[in-house]
């Protein structure tokens, strides 16, 4: 048993706070009002390696483990939900995904622009009126001569709108339920795969969302990541990785807006002095900063046990749901602990809060999680 983590990681965490701190936290207020994150940052986060941190080296990727990968979603985070949304997603989901399923050749042809950030990978699970019940999906992929063609439609897709690879999950086999469904790969530009509307959304707000829309889009046979019949079962791996990322993203978020209201309880006065003498303050800070960094706990041990090739789809799916919800709870109280002000666009803690709540959402809801733990655990 060992808490530490060991020098890289340490190493790691140290050049991402000092990038957030620096190139993040000052920007984060004019990305969300913009509704996007410009893209010399998304080069800097390239180039730091944080658009491919797990991926293998031989592909271009900073090849390291999912412990760093948690740290660094976590640190940026800390600064800009969006941004560490944008990395998260990236890495887990889409570049995950071919990682996991893809041939060498896909491999090969894929990971090294997505490693470097030079695209930005987008994935294409939930449609309009599929999210947790995925395998209910319409989009169908029908075989043709030398291929596939694929029509349908899906939500909320991160990178939607400005991905330059697509992961796109398909019916092939109606009949064969979950055992019928394809995963694809797909570049930007191809033509019948259409970007759709941009969502405007409560929080994430510089990190794109959008329907993608599939009409008559041809994709040749070599375009199938994995095996054809096994993109469901492929997806549930790849969401169980991704929870671990949402999780620290989570803690991040929680413990920027926790930083933000201890810094803000030292410094306002109120019956003659700083809000921080209160208990009432002290308090929230002392409950907020306990679950988030249990949260912590918790993700860096799915994030071990992924490591060490174990099992932990109850871990991740335990972090997830924890750790989002500590984050909702830490940005409330960040609020709070502003007071009025914390209401305005005038501090950055409503913005924490509006990210937060994504947490509780998205790579399955807090009520889907609590179903997958306790299927772990009744199930065995
Ligand atoms: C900002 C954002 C980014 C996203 N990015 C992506 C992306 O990149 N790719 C992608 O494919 N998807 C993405 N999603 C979709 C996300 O994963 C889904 O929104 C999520 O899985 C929930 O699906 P839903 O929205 O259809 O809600 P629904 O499944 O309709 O759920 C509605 C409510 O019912 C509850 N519920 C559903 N089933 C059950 C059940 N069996 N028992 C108890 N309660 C239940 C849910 O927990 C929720 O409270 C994103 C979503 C958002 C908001």
């Amino acid at each position: 048993m060992d808490f530490e983590l060991r020098e890289e990681h340490l190493a790691l965490e140290q050049m991402v706070r000092e990038f957030t701190k620096k190139e993040v936290i000052p920007h984060a207020r004019e990305w969300d009002e913009k509704g996007e994150i410009p893209s010399e940052v998304i080069r800097k986060v390239g180039d730091l390696g944080l658009f491919g941190v797990c991926i293998p080296e031989e592909y271009g990727g900073a090849g390291m483990d999912t412990i760093s990968y948690a740290i660094a979603v976590k640190e940026i985070g800390a600064g800009d939900g969006s941004l560490g949304l944008t990395v998260a997603s990236h890495n887990s989901l889409c570049s995950g995904h071919i990682l996991h399923a893809g041939s060498e050749e896909q491999k090969k042809r894929f990971l090294p622009r997505l490693a470097s950030g030079e695209v930005l990978g987008a994935w294409c699970l939930t449609e309009p009126n599929s999210g947790s019940d995925a395998a209910s999906m319409k989009t169908r992929a029908e075989k043709v001569e030398g291929g596939w063609k694929l029509n349908g439609s899906k939500m909320f897709i991160t990178q939607g709108s400005i991905g330059g690879v697509y992961v796109i999950l398909a019916v092939t086999d109606r009949e064969k339920g979950k055992d019928g469904i394809t995963a694809f790969v797909a570049e930007k530009g191809t033509e019948g795969l259409i970007v759709g509307k941009k969502l405007k959304k409560l929080g994430m707000r510089a990190s794109d969302t959008a329907e993608v829309v599939f009409e008559d889009l041809f994709l040749p046979d070599d375009a199938v990541l994995g095996e054809e019949g096994k993109g469901f079962w492929d997806t549930l791996s790849v969401l169980n990785g991704g929870r671990i990322s949402i999780a620290a993203l989570s803690v991040g978020i929680g413990m920027g807006a926790m930083r933000e209201a201890i810094n803000y309880a030292k410094e306002r006065q109120q019956f003659g002095q700083p809000i921080a003498n209160f208990q009432a303050i002290q308090w929230m800070i002392a409950d907020a900063m306990t679950r988030l960094e249990a949260a912590w706990l918790l993700t860096l041990r799915a994030a071990f046990l992924k490591d060490a090739g174990k099992p932990f789809v109850r871990e991740a799916s335990m972090a997830k749901l924890f750790a989002s919800e500590a984050s909702m709870d830490a940005t409330i109280k960040a609020v709070q602990i502003h007071g009025g002000y914390g209401y305005t666009e005038e501090y950055s803690v409503e913005k924490f809060m509006r990210d937060a709540k994504l947490c509780e959402i998205g790579e399955g809801t807090s009520e889907i999680q609590r179903i997958v733990i306790s299927k772990q655990l009744i199930r065995g």
